[in-house]
């Protein structure tokens, strides 16, 4: 087995700004070899059985001197494993992914480069800065400012001809020198009032700009405690900002919300608001057991001729109904003779690429509306089996079961998941989180059971955002003051909620 080495762009932090190719590499590394500026969420898009080596910090102090990562790299792939190495930004872009490459052809290692977007031209983006513009700016220069002490950068770079063009200069690493950045360009002849824009944490929800200009800049950044990672933007389209500023105008820009939904439902909420510009924080209350060693749900596959409609509820349902099958050495043809409903579109998303599109999918993701689909058409001689949850609610079967023969198995219960409370106390203990929401009762119990009564005033800093009445009541049995309450009981009327309570 050959080795291989990815070196992968990993984009300027924003997690949707990443190629597919770039997923890709790390769907299908062994090791991912990552530094700060890559987004750790990209980690969990990885295989289980992943190793993941962290090399440190981007600028000056690396955590990992650059030969010992070029060392693990290459070590790595020639025990024939596939390597993928996570840069921010661009990996050609001051990111040493050269000199990687470099050392892996020398020591004839098969090598990709997947390019990424650098944070010198999408963080001026998000910070609403075209880095060109035919009214201001023909041109962009992006710097190293990890200047050396010793007066031979100041040789490397030409302060006179950076002074004195009109295009954009983007300063990476460029903090700690940031006097004698514009001290030079001053010298050499820059405006002293060219327009400066320090962007730190670039296209992340916590984004932060100050603008200055170049003569004050260095004061500017002293006041506004400006740290790295940040870019320094010189020049006239910096002014452009005010008009373009698309990023920090986004609904939830800034704002860190906990979910506590189940890891299985919560996407579409940690979605919409990643989407509206918010730091979305998953909080797994809820875990999903398949229940082992029954034989009912085999027992019931055998006797499928006798059924004329399967319901499934759940992707979870789902998975594990077609999970059964194909263990049985079946599938989706020995549904052939049965009418298929889904509750949900994901539900229906997940029959469908089992190879069924399922019958009935009511409007609505709710028990009622396929009985009020399935009470017209179903007569005496149906059979109904539905495979679901163990604490699923009554309704669905009690009332079929007025109608014709229904058979109920249960496949897997939901059961608090316990193991996370270091986890959740920790993104607790952080001061930055403004609100957290409870799409049901349920979770608003399970959380507590995690975290315990004991620091349940934790969330005294925090904004308690409740679908509704029935969990808003479960929270005030349990202690827990709920700020507001969303009008309707849906994900998007929580969203709104949480926008509508901006400023
Ligand atoms: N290869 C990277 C740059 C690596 S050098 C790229 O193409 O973006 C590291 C420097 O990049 C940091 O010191 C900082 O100046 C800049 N940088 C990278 N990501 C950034 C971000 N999200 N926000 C602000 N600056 C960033």
């Amino acid at each position: 087995m050959k080795g291989k080495v990815y070196l992968v762009g990993a984009g300027p932090g924003d997690y949707k700004l990443l190629t597919l190719k770039g997923l890709e590499c790390i769907k299908k590394a062994d090791v991912i070899v990552y530094d700060r500026l890559a987004n750790s969420n990209y980690l969990k898009e990885a295989k289980s059985n992943c190793e993941f080596i962290y090399v440190g910090k981007a600028s000056s102090n690396h955590a990992l001197p650059q030969d010992d990562i070029n060392r693990v790299i290459a070590d790595k792939a020639k025990e024939g494993k596939i390597v993928t190495r996570l840069k921010g930004g661009d990996p050609y872009v001051f990111g040493r992914g050269g000199e990687e490459g470099e050392v892996l052809v020398s020591e004839g290692i098969d090598f990709e480069v997947v390019p990424g977007i650098t944070s010198a031209i999408g963080g001026l983006c998000y910070a609403g800065i075209p880095i060109t513009h035919r009214d201001y700016a023909s041109s962009f220069h992006v710097i190293t400012g990890h200047l050396r002490d010793d007066d031979k950068e100041n040789e490397e770079l030409n302060w006179n001809a950076l002074a004195n063009n009109k295009g954009t200069l983007v300063f990476l690493m460029g903090v700690a020198n940031l006097k004698k950045i514009s001290d030079n360009l001053i010298k050499e002849g820059k405006d002293k009032d060219t327009p400066v824009a320090l962007i730190s944490w670039a296209t992340r929800y916590n984004q932060r700009v100050v603008t200055s200009t170049l003569e004050n800049v260095y004061e500017t950044a002293l006041r506004e405690n400006v740290k790295p990672p940040t870019l320094i933007a010189v020049g006239e389209v910096v002014g452009l900002r005010e008009k373009l500023n698309f990023f920090e105008n986004k609904p939830l820009f800034g704002k860190s919300i906990m979910v506590t939904r189940s890891r299985t439902q919560s996407s579409s909420l940690v979605e919409k608001i990643a989407d509206l510009g918010g730091n979305p924080i998953e909080i797994p209350t809820i875990k999903i057991e398949k229940i082992e060693n029954s034989t009912e749900l085999e027992n019931e596959i055998k006797n499928i001729k006798e059924y004329t409609y399967l319901v499934l509820t759940s992707k979870n349902g789902v998975d594990i109904f077609f999970d059964k099958l194909d263990e049985m050495g079946l599938d989706s043809r020995s549904l052939s003779n049965l009418k298929v409903c889904a509750i949900g579109s994901a539900t229906a998303k997940a029959i469908k690429t089992r190879g069924i599109n399922a019958d009935i999918v009511p409007k609505k993701f709710v028990a009622e509306y396929l009985y009020e689909e399935l009470k017209p058409i179903l007569n005496e001689n149906d059979k109904v089996l539905m495979p679901r949850a163990k604490n699923a609610r009554d309704f669905l079967v009690n009332k079929i079961s007025e109608i014709c023969e229904v058979k109920e198995v249960h496949t897997y219960e939901t059961v608090v998941d316990t193991s996370k409370q270091e986890e959740v106390l920790d993104v607790l203990n952080q001061d930055d989180i403004n609100y957290i929401t409870f799409a049901s009762s349920s979770t608003v119990s399970n959380f507590v059971e995690i975290i315990g009564n004991e620091n349940i005033h934790k969330l005294e800093n925090i904004k308690v955002i409740s679908i509704g009445p029935v969990t808003s009541a479960t929270a005030k049995e349990l202690n827990i003051n709920v700020y507001k309450e969303s009008e309707e009981a849906t994900i998007d009327s929580m969203i709104n909620t949480i926008i509508e309570d901006r400023d």
